[in-house]
């Protein structure tokens, strides 16, 4: 067994989404991820059931990470690290963007939502200017080098915490959901998630859709490593290939972070047809993509939305937001 701390309470509800399936023409349902119960809930818990626990097993004192202002990822951390009694330090952007596509436009209000609850949680934030996520990868090295320089033992979690340790997670979440899907739909952008999920139903009926919710060239090749990390991990050789990942990359909108005009359209349906709550960042671009496909007759039979979370940037948007 390998080692894990209980953060979350799973399983997590599996509900049908009656009266918008109807209006789809879909049996669908909904993974309710965003009830993960710990430090508000969402897809990260998962993952950090087992990081924190190999943390610990290492005799860390600190751990270092980084992502956006706004990441759910690093508020989950913070939560986990006051648990056990580890410091935790994010090195952060407010809009870090592949430089690749330029820097998108778009506002998102910062002092409201996760910062709130990472300060909450004792989080350290390192709050570098806006730029590539090359950039913030390095500054995040370094600061993890002046930390270990101070005695600290650190360690380092990939953003998002998408480790192969972090997609293993969500091999064992998918058995909590049955082989009965036609298809599973899931954002993705640092993974793991995805990459856990597709490689669980690799080989079944059942097809795993990731959505992504960046434009992050590099996402296809990291759904591979992570999938033959998991390969590593667990002894069982699916070798997936880049070919079998199913990756949709039309519904990012402007980029990373930023809303689209498509996932608050979702965000205003779903509200108004299941009383159900989406986030800007992820779970609305990627059911924007779920109502497309619906319509355009490319998803068919019974359907999981798989929910990732993310109330709290939710709950940080203004109307000017988008
Ligand atoms: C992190 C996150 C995702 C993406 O999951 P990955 O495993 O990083 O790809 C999706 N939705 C929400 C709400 C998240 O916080």
């Amino acid at each position: 067994m390998r080692p894990r701390v209980s953060l979350c309470c799973l399983p997590t509800p599996c509900h049908s989404l009656g009266r918008l399936g109807h209006l789809l023409g879909l049996d669908l349902w909904v993974k309710r991820d965003d009830l993960t119960g710990f430090a508000g809930g969402g897809n990260k818990g998962r993952k950090l059931e087992f990081l924190i626990a190999e943390a610990v097993d290492q005799g860390a004192t600190h751990v270092v990470t980084c992502g956006s202002s706004q990441s759910n990822f690093v508020r989950q951390l913070g939560a986990a690290c006051s648990v056990f009694g580890l410091g935790c330090t994010a090195v952060v952007m407010d809009l870090p963007y592949d430089s690749g596509h330029g820097k998108p436009v778009g506002r998102f209000p910062q002092a409201l939502g996760n910062l709130v609850l990472d300060d909450l949680f004792g989080v350290k934030r390192v709050l570098v200017p806006d730029d590539d996520w090359d950039v913030l990868f390095a500054r995040t090295e370094a600061v993890a080098r002046e930390l270990t320089a101070c005695s600290e033992k650190v360690y380092d979690v990939p953003i998002g915490g998408s480790s192969p340790l972090g997609a293993f997670s969500f091999t064992l979440a998918a058995e909590e959901v049955g082989d009965s899907w036609d298809f599973i739909v899931t954002p993705t952008s640092s993974g793991s998630t995805h990459a856990g999920l597709a490689w669980a139903f690799h080989g079944s009926r059942t097809r795993v859709v990731g959505v992504a919710c960046d434009p992050e060239e590099d996402l296809r090749s990291e759904l591979v490593r992570l999938a033959a990390g998991v390969d590593a991990l667990t002894g069982c050789q699916k070798a997936m290939s880049d070919d079998e990942f199913e990756l949709r990359t039309d519904y990012f909108g402007a980029g990373y972070n930023v809303w689209s005009k498509a996932g608050k359209d979702a965000i205003e349906l779903l509200a108004k047809t299941e009383g159900l709550l989406l986030d800007p960042v992820y779970s609305s671009k990627a059911f924007a993509c779920l109502l497309d496909l619906a319509r355009n007759g490319e998803l068919f039979g019974k359907v999981l939305f798989w929910h990732t979370g993310g109330l709290p940037t939710l709950l940080a948007a203004t109307g000017e937001s988008l």
